[in-house]
């Protein structure tokens, strides 16, 4: 079997970008035509449906638990890295990019690490924008913390334990478990 990952050609910084560039787009009024099936409803799964129905598409997201909140994503609990560097500590694209190949043992592909660190800015808003309570400072800013041995302060983390699950719940739009019998 050949494990083909497909990955765009071209220079390491510009293989996925430049792939994006060149697909077509869709004109917004055909966006309703379409319906899209994303299987899984973790952070992934969860995240792309949200996005893709606020484009315009029709969505049908499906997971095999009896709610998606029970996907693993709920088990992650220290954050998200991105190379925002607002500690201002020497934090950059590239330095994500080394790092996280790095602690991958250099088995990870590079052209999709490079994305992932390209993109980790924007995400970080993304999820912001779609409700992730991200931990902040008393005034107010989003706060950073070292994590996973980095050398620099680019996790952005949330307090409390259930913050994933009510993350998932957002974006699939799903009501709280009714817990009143319990009472
Ligand atoms: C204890 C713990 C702590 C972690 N901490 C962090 C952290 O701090 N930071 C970090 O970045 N990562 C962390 N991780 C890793 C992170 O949680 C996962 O990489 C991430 O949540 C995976 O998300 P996902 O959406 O791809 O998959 P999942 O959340 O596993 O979702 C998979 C989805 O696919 C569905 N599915 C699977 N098979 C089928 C099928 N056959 N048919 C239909 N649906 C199917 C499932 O129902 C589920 O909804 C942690 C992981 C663990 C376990």
């Amino acid at each position: 079997m050949t494990l083909d990952a497909k990955i765009p050609a071209g220079p390491l910084a510009e293989k996925w970008s430049k792939h994006k560039f060149n697909l077509k787009l869709v004109n917004p009024a055909n966006k309703r035509k379409y319906d899209v099936i994303v299987v899984g409803t973790g952070l992934a799964g969860g995240a792309a449906a949200a996005s893709l129905a606020e484009l315009g598409y029709n969505v049908k997201a499906f997971c095999f638990q009896d709610s998606p909140r029970r996907a693993h994503s709920i088990a992650a609990q220290g954050g998200i890295n991105a190379a925002k560097n607002y500690q201002n500590d020497g934090d950059s694209v590239y330095r994500l990019f080394y790092d996280t190949i790095k602690g991958g043992d250099y088995r990870a592909r590079e052209g999709n690490v490079y994305r992932l660190a390209e993109v980790s800015v924007n995400i970080i808003d993304q999820c912001v924008a779609q409700g992730v309570p991200f931990a902040r400072e008393y005034g107010g800013l989003l706060d950073n913390r070292s994590f996973g041995g980095s050398q620099v302060s680019r996790t952005f983390y949330a307090r409390g334990t259930n913050r994933a699950a009510a993350f998932i719940r957002r974006l699939l739009r799903i009501k709280p478990p009714d817990t009143s019998w319990q009472s």
